[in-house]
């Protein structure tokens, strides 16, 4: 599936927020949030004081969807299923976003970033319950094992990332075995414990227009 290729950093400027897609990086004052908080471009500084109603809803929509690396189409795909899920859309649009395994691939640590969790996922490292997995999007459900493959422990690139497992922030939904490189989903997570910082009501107001 195509995907946004282009630099990283200019998405969390155009939001205004660090959207975290650069591992290591994105925790250390080289962050380019940390050095110019305000959007990329020539009038770059005067955007942020223009921001209507559906500007705001709008960017809160392009935020979540940046931030889980996902393309338009896929994302108003997870909203209609959201829509039609009991509950609350919002939070059923941010569960269905969590339990992505390329996402919780990236919250047990074994990647620095989703993007590298995505790609890690599609080159065939990683089982759910024992099955070989390598579709990022796929769906974990509460009490699922995600595990790195057995042809794959050695991989330097998920060694290196869970050193700094835990100092990216853990997430109580999530139980991590670091020397076995594995995890498990111990419950699908509430709003409350998803560290999500967007405003989800804001997209319901936008796809309900
Ligand atoms: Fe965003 Fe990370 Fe770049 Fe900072 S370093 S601007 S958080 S991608």
């Amino acid at each position: 599936m195509a995907r946004y290729t282009g630099p990283k950093c200019k998405l969390c400027r155009r939001e205004g927020t660090k959207l975290l897609l650069k591992g290591d990086r994105c925790y250390s004052e080289r962050c380019a949030i940390e050095k110019r908080n305000y959007p990329p471009g020539e009038r770059g500084r005067g955007r942020f004081s223009k921001r209507s109603g559906y500007r705001v809803q709008l960017r809160e929509k392009q935020k979540l969807r940046r931030m889980y690396q996902v393309l338009e189409a896929q994302f108003r795909n997870y909203f209609k299923k959201a829509a039609r899920m009991k509950g609350i859309t919002g939070e059923n649009l941010l569960r269905l976003l969590e339990c992505r395994l390329d996402n919780l691939v990236y919250r047990m640590g074994f990647a620095p970033s989703r993007a590298t969790a995505r790609q890690l996922v599609l080159h065939n490292h990683f089982e759910v319950n024992g099955r070989r997995v390598n579709r990022p999007s796929y769906q974990v459900s509460a009490g699922d094992r995600v595990a790195v493959r057995e042809k794959s422990t050695n991989l330097l690139v998920i060694d290196e990332s869970l050193k700094s497992y835990g100092s990216r922030g853990t997430v109580p939904y999530i139980s991590v075995d670091v020397n076995k490189k594995e995890g498990v989903l111990a419950e699908i997570p509430t709003r409350d414990i998803m560290p999500v910082p967007i405003e989800e009501n804001l997209i319901v107001e936008l796809y309900s227009k």
